[in-house]
This record gives C-alpha cells, structure tokens and sequence, in this order.
C-alpha cells in the first residue's frame, strides 16, 4: 500500500517530513516485521503562491507479504493483513489530525491511500499528473479528478488542497534523483537557534563535496543547510548517494540533542520543473526554460534587482535576477542582442520571469568608438560635432567622419551556465556540480 500526505505545516511550525517520520517510526515500531522502505519527499512547483517553504509532499510505501510473522494459512494471513492495513490507516490519520496545523489559513491537509495493483494500473496518469504538478499550476478539482480515476482512497481537511501535493508527489518518476539526511530536533528546542560545530560541516564538506552539497556557502563562510524557521529539522544533508549522507552525517557534530533523522529519497536538485517552453506560451506559476535574444539593456533598482527584456520571436518578457543572488551581476552585464536560455519561472509577478540559472549561448560583439589621432601631432582629434568630422586641437587639421575607428570592448561573461550560490537555490535546482550525472 502507498501512503501519501501533504500540507500540514505552517511557517508557525511543523514539517510534512517530521511527520511522515514520526508514522514510520510508529509503524516500525509497532510492526517490527513491517518493511516500510525508504520514504520519499517530492518537491513540486516552487513557483505556486499556497506553499510554506519548499512545496514538498512526502509518500511511503509498505509491504507486509514478506512478514514472517503472519500466519502461513493463506485465508488468515489475508485476513491478518486486512487488519493491519485497517490499523495502518487509523494510525495515519490520528498522526495526521494530531499534527498538522489546523489553525493556519494556509494549511489543508490531505492523505491518501493507494494499494499496489491500482498504483502499477496507473502510475502513467499519475506521473502525468506530477508532471504538471512539479511545473505548472494544478486545482483542487483536476486532483479529484485523478483521485478518483484512480481509486485512491482520500481524506482531505479543510479546502484540502493537500491532495494536489499527495497524487503529484506519488506519480514522481524519479527520473534523476538525490538523498536528503533530516535531521530532527527534540521539542523543547523547536524556535531556538539551532547549533552545529560550525568547522565540523567545512570539514564534511571539504572531504565530500560535490557527492554533497549545498552544505556550506564557501565564500560567506556560512553553512546553508540549516533552516531558519520554527520548524523541527535541524539540518537537511543532501547528496548523491545513501553512503555519502550517511557518511556525511557521521562526521558532524552537534552542539544539542537530536532526536532521530531520516533519509529521503527525493527529486530536489533535478531541475524535473523545468520544461522547455515558448515565450508565448508561459502562464502565470509556471517553471520553464526558456530562450531568446536579449532586446533591451539591463535595469537596475534598489538593493541590485535587476531586469532586462528578452524575445524569442513568438513574443518577449521581462526577466528578473534578485539583488539577493549573484546572478544580478551577470545579468547587468548581458546587452542587446546577446542570446540567453534561461531557468526559472513565474511566481505573483505575472508579466516577469524570476531566473534560477542564465546560460549564455551567445554573446554580442561591442564596441566602443575612438576618434582619430592626428597623424601631425599624435594626440587625439576632437569631435566637431554629430556627422561633423574631427579636429586637431593644436594644428587644426580636419579628417572626415569615417575617421572614427571601433574598437571591440571585451565581455566579462563567458559562453557557460550561471548559477545561484548555495543557500539561495530552489530545492529543485539541478547545481552544475551535479550536471555531469
Ligand atoms: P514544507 O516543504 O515545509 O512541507 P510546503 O512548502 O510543502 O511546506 P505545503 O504546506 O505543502 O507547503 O503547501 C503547498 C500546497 O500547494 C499543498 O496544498 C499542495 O497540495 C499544493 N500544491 C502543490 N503543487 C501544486 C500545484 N502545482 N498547483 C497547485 N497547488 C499545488
């Protein structure tokens, strides 16, 4: 059976991870003989308005037919089994109510069951529906819709919206994939300033990066994979493998208590939001990638946004680099007529696309004009005006205009991919260091 759930935090508190840990570690305990796998946290689009932080749903899949346990009678280990799963459900649910945030406007929750013949059945309408989950904006209605078709059987709370999330993350393909380590604090830490050896994280990092990343942000000498908020993960080690967020974790040290942590299977740095698209036909919370040519100069406004304006021949939009990141300085530097692909999407803003990566394909030549030196004197002649010609100061010598010589100014940006710095990415970002996989 599939058990999926989502939405139940806030920024007041709580995480769809804790929780989901919290039931495994019930039915671990509970079911000892009870393979609950690995759990899986899937991030869909970043750019829709209802999220808390990082549009994650979280799904769990358990298999009891290898459970010794039961008995060998097959008519009593199916009845056993009905039981259990009836048991199951009930604990889900009381975890559910007891847990999620019910009091914030924002927080619907919902959780589905799905059994295994009807997840196989129809895993490509579920994986349609994630595909449009992870990049565009999806309706309670259209998720009903699929719940149904499907033959989940779903609980919603609320305006329940949570379903969205719940069917989205089960019909990930997985297509790429990494590991995140959670690491959960005890309660009566929850709210205060979380505390790790800060030399411990630059030492994990230095030996294991780039299998991890995202730990630290080396220039600001920061680490990134603390949350700031209220809620109970203390830090989230992501990487390539099992092994190395194991190992990973092994080397830190803590300067409070941990409860217990967790690993996650996960689409986060897979850049599965991103698909291609024309300029034409992006809708407002889309993730896409796009491409054109650069029609306007960069804009700079306070603190560093900058915008400039690109088409790609089917019709043109204002993207934006936030003085947050670095790449408002690459972006200040692109000029007319250079040719960009960019990563990102659009989020409340409905006319601008906000930009995660900027891969220059193209840059335009530029030039900067030079008045002629007079070949009498050998100092540089004056200009007598527009379309006027040139003058020397000293021997009043007078060339034509077409004396002005261009001279190629060279670009500081080069043909390569622009990312942002860790501690400001999506959690679906694909990093560079991850490109080669
Ligand atoms: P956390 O990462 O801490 O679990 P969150 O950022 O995941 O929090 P949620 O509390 O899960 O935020 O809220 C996101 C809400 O948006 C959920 O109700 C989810 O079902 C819904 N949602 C997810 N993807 C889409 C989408 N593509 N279109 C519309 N709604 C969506």
């Amino acid at each position: 059976m599939f058990i999926a759930l989502d939405d139940t935090d806030s920024t007041e508190g709580m995480c769809t991870t804790y929780l989901t840990t919290l039931i495994l570690r019930k039915l671990r305990n509970k079911y000892p003989n009870l393979n609950t796998g690995m759990p899986n946290l899937v991030r869909l689009n970043p750019n829709i308005p209802y999220k808390t932080r990082g549009n994650g749903a979280c799904w769990f899949h358990i298999d009891d037919n290898n459970d010794n346990n039961l008995s060998n009678e097959k008519k009593e280990k199916e009845k056993e089994m009905k039981l259990r799963k009836k048991d199951i459900k009930t604990i889900v649910l009381e975890f559910l109510k007891k847990y999620s945030l019910f009091e914030d406007e924002n927080t619907n929750p919902a959780c589905l069951f799905l059994d295994d013949k009807n997840f196989d059945k129809n895993f490509e309408i579920l994986n349609k529906f994630y595909k449009k989950a992870v990049s565009q904006l999806c309706t309670i209605e259209e998720a009903d819709e699929t719940g149904k078709k499907i033959n989940a059987e779903v609980y919603k709370f609320k305006n329940g919206r949570g379903i969205i999330g719940c069917l989205g993350g089960l019909g990930c393909d997985f297509a790429d994939l990494t590991y995140e380590l959670l690491v959960y604090r005890t309660e009566e830490n929850f709210g205060k300033e979380r505390k790790i050896d800060v030399e411990s994280v630059f030492k994990m990092h230095e030996l294991l990066y780039p299998e991890t990343f995202d730990n630290v942000n080396e220039e600001e000498h920061k680490l990134v994979f603390m949350p700031h908020g209220k809620d109970p993960i203390l830090c989230g080690i992501r990487g390539n493998s099992v092994d190395v967020v194991n190992k990973a974790f092994s080397m830190l040290k803590f300067r409070e208590e941990i409860s217990f942590m967790q690993i996650f299977r996960t689409n986060q740095h897979t850049d599965a939001h991103l698909m291609p698209k024309k300029i034409s036909e992006l809708k407002q919370y889309d993730a896409a990638i796009i491409e054109g040519t650069v029609i306007e100069n960069p804009k700079r406004i306070e603190k560093g946004h900058t915008f400039f304006k690109i088409s790609d021949g089917t019709a043109n939009i204002t993207c934006a680099a936030y003085g947050v990141t670095c790449l408002k300085n690459i972006a200040f530097n692109l000029v007319k007529e250079d040719k960009v692909r960019l990563c990102g999407g659009i989020e409340s803003h409905k006319d601008t696309f906000n930009i995660e990566k900027i891969e220059i394909i193209e840059l335009a030549k530029i030039y900067k004009k030079e008045n002629p030196i007079c070949p009498n004197c050998k100092i540089r002649m004056k200009s007598e005006g527009k379309d006027k010609g040139f003058q020397c100061k000293k021997c009043k010598l007078r060339l034509k205009n077409d004396t002005v010589r261009f001279i190629e100014i060279p670009r500081n940006l080069k043909q390569e991919i622009y990312e942002v710095e860790p501690g400001h990415r999506r959690h679906l970002s694909k990093q560079l260091c991850r490109y080669k996989i």
